[in-house]
Formats: C-alpha cells, sequence, structure tokens
C-alpha cells in the first residue's frame, strides 16, 4: 500500500548496501514499490565522492527492475545535492537519463555540510538553522530540474542541540516562504522518515510544517526512510497514516517519468 520513494544503495558514496538487499527488504516489509534515489553531489566539501556513472546505474538497475518486476515496482531516481553554482552541470545530467523522480536536496550550505561540527563553529543555532533555510531558497531561486526538495529540514538531524530548541513557529517566516515558493513552482516536498532513525521523534519535516504545507495548498508529497541500509526501508513506516491524516493528506504522491501519480492512503 505504500512505496519508498527515497533509498540509496551502493551507488552513494555513504551507502555499502547491495541494491539488491534492499529490493528483498522492500518485498518483505509489502511495500507496493520502491524508488533509487542515489546520491548525486558534486563539488561536496569532503572526502567522500558523491558521484555514480548514469549508464552504469540504469544498467544495474534495470536489469533489477526486470528481475523483480512481478514482486515489486522499482523506479530510478537521484538525490541531487543542490549548490546555486551546479545549476546547467545538473540540468544536463538530468536530461541525459530517463530518471523516475529528481530529488533536489540541500547537503552543502555555502561550502559546509551541517553534518560536520565545522557548520556551526562561530554560529549560534538560531543563525546555523536560519543560514540553512536561507540556502534552499536560493536553490529554490535557481533549480527547475527536480520534483520534490528532500528532508526540508535536514539541519535539525545535526545542530549541537539537534531538534530540542527547534520548532516551526520559530522559524515560520522563512519556512512559509519555502513552502510557498515550493508549490508556486509546482513542486513537492517529501515526508522523510529518517527523522526518527536520528532519534529526533519527528519526521523531516516535522508534522507541523506538513500541517502548513497541506494548509497553504501543498499537495504533491512523496515517502520516503532515506534508507541507506536494507534494514531501513520503510523505517517506522507503521506511524505514516497517522502522520499523513493528521497533517490533512488524503493522498500521497509518486512520480514515474517525472509524472506525479497521486495515490489514495488506505
Ligand atoms: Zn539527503
Ligand atoms: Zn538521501
Amino acid at each position: 500500500m505504500f512505496w519508498d520513494t527515497h533509498l540509496h544503495c551502493n551507488f552513494s558514496g555513504d551507502s555499502s548496501a547491495d541494491p539488491e538487499d534492499m529490493i528483498r527488504s522492500a518485498i518483505e516489509k509489502n511495500l507496493d514499490g520502491i524508488c533509487f534515489t542515489d546520491h548525486i553531489d558534486w563539488d561536496y566539501p569532503g572526502p567522500t565522492p558523491f558521484s555514480f556513472d548514469g549508464e552504469i546505474y540504469f544498467n544495474v538497475l534495470g536489469a533489477l527492475k526486470e528481475k523483480y518486476k512481478k514482486q515489486l515496482n522499482i523506479h530510478i531516481g537521484v538525490e541531487l545535492g543542490l549548490q546555486p553554482h551546479l545549476k546547467e552541470r545538473y540540468a544536463a545530467f538530468v536530461s541525459q537519463f530517463d530518471f523516475d523522480q529528481v530529488i533536489g536536496s540541500s547537503h552543502v550550505v555555502h561550502g559546509f555540510d551541517p553534518y560536520y561540527p565545522e557548520y556551526y563553529v562561530g554560529k549560534t543555532e538560531d543563525l546555523a538553522y536560519r543560514e540553512y533555510f536561507e540556502c534552499v531558497l536560493e536553490n529554490l531561486d535557481i533549480f527547475e530540474d527536480f520534483d520534490v526538495y528532500g528532508h526540508l529540514d535536514y539541519v535539525v538531524r545535526y545542530g549541537p542541540n539537534k531538534n530540542a530548541n527547534y520548532t516551526y513557529k520559530k522559524y515560520q517566516d522563512i519556512i512559509d516562504e519555502i513552502l510557498i515558493k515550493i508549490i508556486q513552482k509546482g513542486k513537492g516536498i517529501e515526508l522523510n522518515m529518517s527523522g526518527y532513525k536520528y532519534g529526533l521523534s519527528h519526521p523531516n519535516p516535522t508534522e507541523e510544517i506538513l500541517l502548513r504545507y497541506r494548509e497553504l495548498g501543498g499537495e504533491i508529497l512523496t515517502l520516503g526512510a532515506d534508507a541507506h541500509a536494507p534494514e531501513h526501508v520503510a523505517f517506522d513506516y507503521c506511524r505514516l497514516t497517522g502522520l499523513l491524516k493528521k497533517a490533512g493528506f488524503r493522498y500521497y504522491t509518486v512520480f514515474e517519468k517525472r509524472q506525479a501519480k497521486m495515490i489514495r492512503i488506505p
């Protein structure tokens, strides 16, 4: 009844998962489908190379899609780490391949990944989190080549106090601006369950932001656990129906060949 359309395998620099193990895990969990969204983060400021060869990616995943077609719907997507100067390169890359879904994410903020403590040096938490959201806005003004914005409040996974002091209200001005811009562009957001895996007790973005997105007229909402290992596919999906209904959603979205399909929530 559900899809997990944000997951990684060993085509991502931070995963060693065999794609076939990810597929088997999804079948065991009775998912209707999955979408591989391996990382491309060109010009990533760190030792991990986040890139893959698109042709090999489609060959390997395409063969698995065929092999498992009777058991699971398998889509092929990508998660792009957006940085303003990459606009043309990413547009060229995306147009070269037949992706089902493109997630645009902010992993690098003005040259730093908030995953690392250096990002927070000399900044209050408020400034560090605001800078992250400002960076999302900058990317929204520049990029068209994505379908949904990934884990909208990713930064709160990694701040020194994580989400202990974080509320939607505190950043309402800028978060509303982001949500309105996403809706106006005809794009969507995702309900990323990995916040639970990181011990935040909330998804990314939080329940309040999902509710606000819906209030503002947002409809396109994909679902994903951002798994980098088979055991995390569809992580905490038992919470999904409750989360979606509470935020006022009757449908969720699956992208196929970049077209949004709305699926009724059971
Ligand atoms: Zn990500
Ligand atoms: Zn991811």
